[in-house]
């Protein structure tokens, strides 16, 4: 079992990333922003905790987010897990640890994508979301062959993120400075971190990933 983090600003890659290292390597991804969007999209009682708190750009309760990751790391019987999204507090790495361990598989890596701020802001206004399978596009950076019609899955149902506008995403940077850059440090600690040049294109970053875990 391969269990990786993917660490990074909004708009840095990691979904992106983490789709190409799940169809490579066979992994799970589990993002935590996906199962609350999803959440959200289901009207569930939770999705209605968690609305406003997205759209500011403020992070949800760790007890929240640890008890979505949870449920879904109590079986060991597959490839493993890329975390994406995950954890994004000190409280959050230390519950996934201690989940980890009790599969007994803990962390082989964590992958820190470093981009400027300057290029998160560009990236973050081009992209969408294909509704259906995922898949992250961007407007000039990539960009489906056929204008408005998924590469992957056909579907038409294209979407833009509420919380990907300028207001909601300076939040999200302070969020991500304060809150989740500390995990640098913890994992450097622990002798996990890789850190990626995560500018240029998606298949030369996903080169670096590649090198840096030596996979
Ligand atoms: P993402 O899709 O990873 O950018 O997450 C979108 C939003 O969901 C974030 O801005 C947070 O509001 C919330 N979120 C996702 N993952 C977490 C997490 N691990 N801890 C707290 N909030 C999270």
């Amino acid at each position: 079992m391969i269990n990786l983090v993917l660490l990074g600003p909004p708009g840095s890659g990691k979904g992106t990333q983490a789709r190409i290292l799940m169809s490579r390597l066979g992994l799970a991804q589990l993002s935590t922003g996906d199962m609350l969007r999803e959440a959200q999209a289901s009207g569930s009682e939770l999705g209605r905790q968690v609305s406003e708190i997205i759209a500011r750009g403020d992070l949800v309760s760790d007890d929240i987010v640890i008890g979505l990751i949870a449920e879904r790391v109590s079986d060991s019987s597959g490839a493993g897990f890329i975390f994406d999204g995950f954890p994004r507090t000190l409280a959050q790495a230390d519950a996934l640890g201690e989940l980890l361990n009790r599969i007994s598989h803990p962390l082989n890596a964590v992958v820190e994508i470093r981009v400027d701020a300057d290029a998160l802001v560009e990236r973050i206004s081009g992209r969408f979301t294909c509704g259906s399978c995922g898949e992250v596009y961007h407007k000039s950076n990539k960009p489906p062959a056929q204008e408005g019609v998924c590469d992957i899955c056909g579907s038409s149902d294209m979407r833009h993120r509420d919380d990907d506008n300028e207001t909601s995403l300076r939040q999200r940077l302070t969020e991500y400075y304060q809150k989740t850059s500390p995990l640098i440090g913890y994992y450097y600690a622990k002798g996990l971190l890789r850190d990626v040049d995560g500018l240029g294109e998606v298949e030369s970053v996903a080169e670096n990933i590649r090198k840096a875990l030596r996979l």
